[in-house]
């Protein structure tokens, strides 16, 4: 039970936002970037209809929103690209694509105030499209920006834009419920496997995905896709997320701070930061499926164990739950390589035993960071097969990490606090919609 939403395709897709535009040039739609658009919207078209046929998937579109009159405007248009390579000269790559030498030469000069088309890079594309009114060439610089250069038909002078990259953004809403694995929940829905990836490490303060993850639990994500020209996935931004595990609800909302930095907080406004990562390995594909293969995954803990097992391959990297210092790096009997890390509130310090290796040039004494890798999965010292021994001390006393006390989250600072609500009130709106009432109930 999945639905997704289109957003905003042809806003982005009519304007090609400029960065740094020249006073007094004509702000308009390069014909060949409609070009593009027309094949972008073709292509997300497929992926819509492929989307929509599938039974977990509910589509809903405007093809107004598809038919832009402007894209049949793009008639009479020539392009022609030539990809860079090694030894190329912005210049003589200019003339292949038709122009004089002293005008390939009077574009570069016209680029210098905006780029140095003497750091053109193998691999990137020169375009010219020659229309009724205009000659254009465009070099992408990278994905997010690339060079307009134009001249207009009849005149002699070339103007130059920093333009941003047609990007498409669809957001879409996806909920899942963890059958056997939370990968094959994900896949179910239509959830790729970075965003997968994402979610889990925006809760990783508060879910044990390695441990505690079981059949039943469930998940919603409001998210956006990010699309290049080419119709391919750039990257995907979780806008809003909740995982209920084993009954305990989990909400998560990124918010943009106005410095322009992002993180998730929580719908309140509390950072999902904490001091302690709920695991000392993270979770993946292939652990998800050992671990929820079984009733009881592995041995958690009791009284005579004093710790938590992490089933893992051997050589999956140990992370480092919290900052501190290494205050034991060595050979410690039946618990093989073992490191000790005493974090910043002094009482608390964690252990991880049985590792094949410790992290490169890690000594006594050095500081570590939460989720630094410190050593490496193994079965060294006493231990039948490879798994991470992991105990979390109050005073050099083992305990349940479930009972320690944990100093509370960072709130949103007071000046953000409105602006906070407002962007994130929306995201919470969509998020409420997945909830069926019987799971408020
Ligand atoms: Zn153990």
């Amino acid at each position: 039970m999945s639905k997704f939403r289109l957003h905003d395709l042809l806003k982005q897709l009519k304007h090609g936002k400029q960065a740094a535009p020249v006073s007094g040039s004509r702000r308009r739609i390069p014909a060949w970037s409609l070009w593009s658009g027309t094949a972008v919207a073709v292509v997300l078209l497929f992926i819509v209809i492929g989307i929509s046929i599938s039974p977990v998937a509910r589509t809903v579109i405007s093809h107004e929103e598809w038919l832009s009159p402007e894209l049949s405007k793009a008639n009479k248009v020539e392009s022609k690209s030539i990809r860079i390579h090694r030894g190329d000269h912005a210049v003589s790559i200019l003339q292949r694509l038709g122009f004089s030498l002293s005008e390939s030469r009077q574009i570069v000069i016209a680029a210098t105030d905006r780029y140095n088309l003497k750091d053109i890079r193998t691999g990137k594309v020169f375009k010219r499209v020659d229309s009724a009114e205009s000659t254009d060439v465009y070099y992408n610089i990278n994905e997010m920006a690339q060079l307009h250069l134009q001249r207009q038909i009849g005149q002699q002078v070339w103007t130059c834009n920093m333009e941003a990259r047609t990007l498409l953004t669809r957001q879409r809403v996806v909920t899942g419920k963890i059958v056997d694995s939370l990968f094959g929940a994900a896949d179910e829905a239509g959830m790729d496997q970075r965003t997968t990836m994402n979610l889990v490490d925006i809760f990783a303060w508060d879910i044990d995905f390695a441990r505690d993850m079981r059949r039943g639990d469930s998940f919603s994500v409001v998210y956006e896709e990010h699309f290049g020209e080419d119709g391919r996935i750039l990257d995907t931004t979780i806008l809003a997320a909740e995982f209920v595990n084993q009954g305990n609800h989990f909400r998560a909302v990124r918010y943009e701070k106005s410095d322009g930095t992002s993180s998730y907080y929580t719908p309140d406004g509390k950072s999902m930061r904490k001091a302690y990562l709920k695991a000392p390995v993270k979770f993946s594909r292939i652990s998800s499926r050992f671990q929820l293969s079984r009733k009881h995954p592995i041995l958690g803990y009791t009284r005579a164990h004093r710790g938590v097992d992490y089933a893992a391959s051997s050589g999956t990297p140990i992370h480092a739950v919290g900052d501190g210092y290494i205050s034991f790096i060595g050979w410690k009997h039946g618990f093989g390589r073992f490191i000790l890390i005493t974090h910043n509130n002094r009482n608390h310090s964690t252990a991880y035993a049985h590792m094949r290796a410790f992290a490169r040039g890690l000594k006594r004494g050095d500081r570590v960071k939460q989720g630094q890798v410190i050593g490496y999965v193994g079965m060294s010292g006493l231990a039948t097969g490879p798994h991470l021994h992991f105990e979390f001390r109050v005073r050099g006393v083992a305990v349940n990490p479930l009972t320690v006390k944990h100093p509370p989250a960072r709130p949103i600072p007071a000046k953000e606090r409105d602006r906070f609500m407002q962007q994130t009130a929306p995201l919470l709106v969509e998020l409420n919609k997945l909830q069926s009432p019987a799971a408020w109930g």
